[in-house]
């Protein structure tokens, strides 16, 4: 009797594409690869937004762990490499590895940058300039929404 009932509602789900159709746009937004973002999330690490300055969870956070990408988790930065740049956006001196990150020209908005990504997932992440303290001279400038935090003692450090 339960396999006549598993049969027929087989049979069902095939006579009605329609209603097939709907079931698997429901199941799209469900993107295993990526965690669900927030808006603003979205928008930075998807559409390469920028967060307004001085709005960010971390720009003015100074606690010791790890920055890991908010898409995909891959380490990104530690929190030895922060420092207080006071132009709004959580500032690196360098990526926790190198081969983490990648860079790209950017030539929006009227200006050359480096565009910073996630080497892992492709998630924008922020741009990197050459107005840091030494002795890496540079100053990754990183989008807040694009990092997820973790905390030394959690992240086993
Ligand atoms: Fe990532």
């Amino acid at each position: 009797m339960f396999a006549i009932i598993g049969c027929q509602a087989e049979a069902k789900s095939q006579a009605e594409p329609g209603q097939k159709d709907e079931q698997e746009l429901m199941d799209k937004p469900k993107n295993k690869s990526k965690p669900e973002l927030t808006p603003l999330q979205f928008h930075v690490t998807q559409e390469k937004g920028t967060e307004a300055p001085f709005s960010g969870e971390f720009y003015n956070h100074f606690v010791k762990g790890a920055y890991q990408c908010v898409c995909c988790g891959n380490k990104l930065f530690d929190s030895d490499a922060k420092f207080e740049s006071a132009c709004g956006w959580p500032s690196f001196s360098k990526p926790a590895d190198k081969t983490n990150v990648s860079e790209s020209d950017d030539s929006s908005l009227s200006m050359t940058r480096t565009e910073i990504t996630c080497e892992s997932c492709g998630a924008h992440l922020g741009h990197v300039f050459n107005d840091g303290p030494p002795p890496s001279g540079l100053r990754y400038c990183i989008n807040s929404a694009s990092l997820k935090f973790v905390e030394a003692d959690s992240a086993g450090d």
